[in-house]
């Protein structure tokens, strides 16, 4: 039995002893079938959350009004969601109102694709009343009832379905491919939080280039932030090896450089994403647009770190479709190793340093001064001694 599931079983019988009923659901179930890797389990529960935080001593509330409660069991966080079912969608998007039921099937009922409704008891024992295990096996993403009604419900789950696409590599059942096809303006209803969580997990998956295949097929793009009329850079998209990027960050960077927007910033920040991201992404291609002009500097590659040089040329050799990608990394990682210094605490003068030997002010000079120094070292025009680098500093008239 995989680790997970077993080190979770006294979850469920905890609460079955208590009266209730207790199933693994979601994607841990869909994974587990698949004999793919699985990262949490996920629990659905007759119990309702006032039920749930008197089994257990240690529970987080987590998200009470849809009815889920975090258990923590031998220091293991465990999700435990009432059975519900959902009503009353108001303007497409997720349930106005939740209301909790105590039969599985209900539940099972309100999730997206059959794949992801099924269920598995504590001894493994398979619940699946829409077929989801027949789906898995003929690699089919079906929605469980009618598409139009289920997209019309919650039209995020249109994402999901290439987001799956993506990181499964299934395929999308024909009537479900038509609903995408049909309800793709329900979209724009949605929050761009929500749609970014799965763009991000599609950008992440295996399969991206049949995901960005299937978003430009069905015209789901055009109802994407900032990416009306961009059919034509998803084409060229579809013509790159894109699935040999293998980090999220490498994805949206290769994804940003195509569309080239007139202010990246605006388009970033259309997609809601954290200012962090945002600022990960512009540095990236920064560094992209420098190699484009030859490989980086040693100063540039200092500055970028290993991680980000490795996963630059990476976008770089896809983009020019360089086929000895194993070639370029082993040359940057020698690179870097082989700088003299890797961190600015290296450095063998410091600001004070400067000021000391020179009769001048503070002031901007100082930091100018120092990244001379640096780059100094680094191109091995001088080594990293304090004595040294004072002469060389002085010879070049810096201090
Ligand atoms: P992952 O492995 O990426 O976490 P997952 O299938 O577990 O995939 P989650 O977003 O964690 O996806 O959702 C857990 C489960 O909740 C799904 O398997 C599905 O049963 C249900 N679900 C999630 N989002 C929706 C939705 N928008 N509509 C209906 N059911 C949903
Ligand atoms: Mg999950």
């Amino acid at each position: 039995m995989h680790k997970l599931f077993n080190q979770a079983k006294p979850v469920l019988e905890k609460i079955e002893r208590a009266g209730f009923q207790a199933y693994f659901v979601g994607g841990a179930v869909r994974d587990y079938l698949l004999n793919k890797q699985i990262s949490d389990v996920d629990i659905a529960s007759s119990a309702v959350p006032a039920e749930i935080k008197q089994i257990f001593d240690k529970t987080v509330d987590v998200g009470i009004e849809h009815g889920t409660i975090l258990v923590i069991f031998k220091g293991v966080p465990y999700e435990v969601t009432t059975f519900r079912s959902e009503s009353e969608y108001a303007d497409f998007r997720r349930p106005s109102k939740v209301t909790f039921i105590r039969s599985l099937e209900e539940d099972l009922k309100r999730r997206d694709f059959t794949m992801n409704a099924i269920a598995m008891d504590k001894d493994l024992t398979i619940i699946d009343p829409f077929s989801g295990r027949i789906a898995i096996e003929n690699q089919l993403i079906t929605t469980v009832g009618r598409p139009e009604d289920r997209f019309q419900e919650d039209a995020l789950r249109m994402m999901r379905a290439v987001r799956f696409v993506s990181q499964l590599s299934f395929s999308i059942e024909s009537d479900t491919y038509q609903g995408l096809k049909d309800h793709g303006h329900l979209l724009e209803k949605i929050a761009v939080e929500r749609i970014l969580a799965e763009f991000n997990k599609l950008l992440a998956g295996e399969n991206k280039l049949q995901a960005f295949n299937i978003l430009r097929d069905t015209g789901l793009n055009e109802f994407l932030p900032g990416l009306k009329g961009t059919g034509k850079v998803l084409d060229e998209w579809g013509k790159l090896d894109v699935s040999r990027l293998k980090n999220l960050m490498e994805s949206w960077v290769l994804f940003v450089y195509l569309l080239n927007p007139a202010d990246i910033d605006s388009f970033l920040r259309s997609w809601k994403m954290s200012s962090k991201q945002m600022k990960e992404i512009k540095r990236y291609l920064f560094y992209l647009n420098l190699r484009f002009k030859g490989p980086l500097t040693k100063l540039n590659l200092f500055h970028a770190g290993m991680d980000t040089a490795l996963s630059i040329e990476k976008v770089y050799g896809v983009l020019k479709d360089c086929q000895d990608e194993a070639a370029a990394s082993h040359t940057i990682e020698k690179d870097y190793r082989s700088l003299p210094i890797h961190d600015l605490q290296e450095l063998a003068v410091g600001g004070r340093d400067l000021l000391e030997w020179s009769a001048k002010q503070a002031g901007p000079w100082v930091k100018e001064t120092l990244l001379h120094a640096l780059e100094a070292v680094l191109e091995q025009q001088a080594p990293n001694e304090k004595e040294a680098l004072r002469e060389w500093l002085g010879r070049c008239n810096l201090i």
